[in-house]
């Protein structure tokens, strides 16, 4: 039986990244994957602080071959072959039912934001099958041992024994440590019996595929001649998000042909099939309607995909001897694009405290801290994410809660690539942070109680916002100079090496 330092189930691109960089400091191990690559996978949508993460990870690890992916222009220019999106920012439009898309005076129904300074320096959006099949094939390349189509069960005595079956052999391998980067399958915490953690305040579900022939919404807006020319970017080349009463959709553009989309309801989906469903919100938001017309959708093959409740958890993420990446530890919602850089800044802690305490009695403590921060960062994720529901109804207000994340994401890009600190994933270990966070729910909660509420309540609300977030707002939010128009939210950067 062959017996390794580490084990890691779940070949998306965060086990693939985890093997590799175990690999580079010493460790022994194999990447197990029940599935084989190239194939469909979510979860596309990166932001400034993933291309950075890969940035620190592929210098501290000497794995150039990941610099290329954290900016459009480098991407481009280093593998044109691997199908991406380009990610200027964030786009918001508001959409009311059974009307067609309306401007309001001052941008009223819009909300641009900017992430980086030009398209070469832009973000991405991952088109998993190609990544993930990139980051899979460097994992063959180096000494870790790569088993695909590997259906596996685990068994933990003094060590992990992990057996299963690889295209009709049996295979047996032992580990000291088991990292489990399976996503929502968590073999580890089922096998351990880990209670689920069930508190959230958000409540979603999602339905979504992978379309071509999606019309750009810039051409929707162009037909009913919506000026553009305020906008700091193409809308296009975003993460675009329709907001909805009843949630909201997610559109990225690939530069493959290909368009992710998605609808997250807000609550308990309504009953029927995920194709009725689908069209019944199509036919509520003629708009986003007219971009699907003479669409099709061209995977998974199994056609659209519909989730249960999108929001679960572990109430432990990492024992002496096992621990769960971010996404396997649990998961809240798309919005805000959290997954793919939570998934890095899990990885590099991870892999950091294996370093530093492998063989000593310092692990299990190192273990307790890692999952103890990997829960505070899913509770805040769950609040940033639960205000924005919270507010969807009133598209100021939802404007207002999007800026509590925009101001942990820009305080956490400053410390990280300014001051050279490394704090929890989006400044969750910022007590005051968390403390005016909370306040924001409070305060909306206190809104909705008011079935008459005024547009001045509304006003008053985002002003006390902006108070709140004083300390945490360095780049300017609330006040752009064309209002919700953000051009200079990102930091000066270089142009990519
Ligand atoms: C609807 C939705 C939309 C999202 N959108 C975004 C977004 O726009 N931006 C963003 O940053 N994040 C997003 N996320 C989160 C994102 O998907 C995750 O952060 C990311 O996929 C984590 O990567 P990973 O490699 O750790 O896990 P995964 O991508 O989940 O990979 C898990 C791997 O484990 C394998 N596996 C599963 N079960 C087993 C098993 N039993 N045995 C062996 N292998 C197994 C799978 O084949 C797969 O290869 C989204 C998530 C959802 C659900």
């Amino acid at each position: 039986m062959q017996q390794f330092d580490v084990v890691i189930l779940g070949a998306g691109f965060g086990g693939s990244l985890t093997a590799l960089l175990l690999d580079r400091i010493g460790f022994s191990v194999a990447l197990i994957d029940r599935g084989k690559h190239p194939r469909f996978a979510i979860g596309e949508s990166s932001t400034p602080i993933a291309g950075y993460l890969l940035q620190s990870l592929s210098e501290q690890y000497d794995l150039p071959q990941f610099q290329p992916f954290c900016k459009y222009g480098s991407w481009q220019q280093s593998y044109p072959g691997l199908a991406c999106g380009i990610k200027r920012g964030f786009s918001y439009f508001s959409q009311e039912p059974l009307q067609n898309f309306h401007v309001k005076p001052d941008h009223g129904s819009e909300l641009l934001v900017t992430a980086n300074l030009s398209d070469a320096l832009a973000e991405t959006h991952w088109y998993r099958a190609d990544v993930d099949c990139f980051f899979a094939d460097e994992v063959k390349k180096s000494k870790v041992v790569y088993l695909d189509q590997t259906k596996v069960s685990v068994n933990r005595s003094h060590v992990w024994e992990i057996s299963g079956e690889r295209t009709g052999e049996q295979i047996a391998l032992r580990a000291a440590f088991l990292i489990d980067a399976t996503g929502a399958a968590g073999i580890v915490p089922h096998a351990l019996r880990i209670k689920r953690q069930t508190e959230f305040l958000t409540n979603s579900t999602a339905i979504y595929g992978h379309f071509e022939k999606v019309t750009p919404w810039a051409k929707i807006l162009d037909r009913c001649h919506v000026s553009r020319s305020d906008y700091p970017f193409d809308c296009d080349h975003s993460a675009l998000h329709h907001v909805l009463s009843e949630g909201w959709m997610w559109q990225l553009r690939f530069n493959n042909g290909i368009t992710s989309a998605g609808f997250v309801l807000d609550g308990e989906q309504k009953t029927g099939s995920v194709e009725q469903l689908w069209a019944s919100l199509l036919e509520s938001y003629p708009a986003i309607a007219s971009q699907f017309e003479g669409a099709s959708l061209v995977a998974p093959e199994s056609g659209l995909v519909s989730t249960r409740r999108l929001q679960r958890g572990w109430k432990m993420c990492a024992g002496a001897d096992w621990a769960l990446l971010p996404h396997t530890a649990g998961f809240i919602d798309p919005l805000h694009s959290t997954g793919i850089a939570h998934t890095l800044c899990g990885i590099e802690r991870l892999v950091a405290a294996l370093e530093k305490a492998w063989g000593t009695d310092g692990l299990p403590e190192a273990m307790s801290d890692y999952s103890e921060s990997v829960q505070t960062e899913l509770a805040l994720i769950d609040e940033l994410v639960a205000g924005c529901y919270r507010s969807l109804p009133h598209f100021d207000l939802f404007a207002a809660s999007t800026m509590f994340y925009f101001a942990a994401a820009t305080r956490f890009e400053h410390l990280r690539c300014r001051e050279g600190e490394k704090p929890l994933f989006l400044c969750a270990d910022d007590v005051g942070f968390r403390n005016v966070t909370r306040a924001w729910l409070d305060r909306i909660a206190s809104i909705q109680q008011q079935a008459d509420c005024e547009i001045n309540e509304f006003r008053e609300a985002i002003v006390d916002a902006e108070n709140l977030l004083k300390p945490w707002n360095r780049v300017g939010l609330f006040h752009p100079a064309v209002p919700n128009m953000y051009y200079y939210t990102a930091a000066p950067e270089s142009e990519p090496r």
